[in-house]
């Protein structure tokens, strides 16, 4: 399993390396932007983890020029706790997960086996549920030929429970993911915006892909008739 971080902070990238290397995986490291994204597209990598500050390029660029390039590799993107956009910013432009600066080397090393296990059809440029398709590069969504016209938060939170399809997400994570909000607080702006995003998705259409769990959150799936 070989692994590239990209991490400018040298101290930071030999611990990266050196634990990741303790638990099986072959590290490499990019000390800048450029180098990060001439590796990335040269090697085979099985997963990428990116940090956002990074000299001669910033990871925003290494990810979208990645993406642009086809290369579909997943990508774990640290972030700063105080860049309020960084998640919708990095859902759109086709990052798979998310670690906020400072983080526990246990959350990391649970975050990639996730991202090695869910393989690399979620991130691709373009996912496609039932007759839904999204494309993460040119921020545009569709359901059943027809264009759905949404804003930008209406697109972070359909691409973040496409990405997760099947998978029940509740209000409080969909909150941090989309709005960067850590509490009860953010809940019924996700409500609120979910109905919008329903009042597109699925209300044109008889077969429904976004579904509420009672005292749980919502889920996108392409649910079978029984
Ligand atoms: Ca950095």
């Amino acid at each position: 399993m070989k692994l590239l971080v990209v991490e400018d902070e040298v101290k930071a990238a030999t611990y990266l390396q050196k634990g990741l290397g303790e638990n099986g995986y072959v590290v490499d490291v990019a000390g800048d932007g450029q180098a990060g994204l001439t590796q990335a597209t040269s090697a085979g990598y099985e997963l990428i983890i990116l940090d956002v500050m990074l000299p001669t390029m910033d990871g925003w660029t290494v990810l979208q020029k990645l993406r642009e390039a086809k290369v579909n590799t997943p990508v774990l993107v640290l972030t700063a706790r105080d860049a309020v956009h960084d998640r919708v910013k990095g859902l759109e432009l086709g990052a798979d997960d998310y670690l906020v600066k400072p983080f526990a080397f246990s959350e990391l090393l649970a975050r990639i086996r996730s991202l090695l296990r869910r393989g690399k059809t979620l991130s691709d440029t373009t996912l496609r549920i039932g007759d839904l398709e999204i494309d993460f590069v040119r921020h545009k969504a569709h359901r059943a030929a027809k264009r759905l016209e949404l804003t930008p938060k209406e697109f972070a939170l359909l691409s973040l429970m496409a990405r997760r399809a099947g998978e029940v997400l509740s209000r409080t994570l969909i909150a941090e993911q989309v709005w960067d909000m850590n509490f009860d607080c953010g809940t019924n702006i996700v409500d609120v915006h979910m109905r919008r995003l329903r009042s597109k998705v699925d209300d044109p259409f008889e077969h429904k892909l976004i579904h509420t769990v009672r005292g749980v959150g919502y889920v996108l799936e392409d649910r079978k008739e029984a």
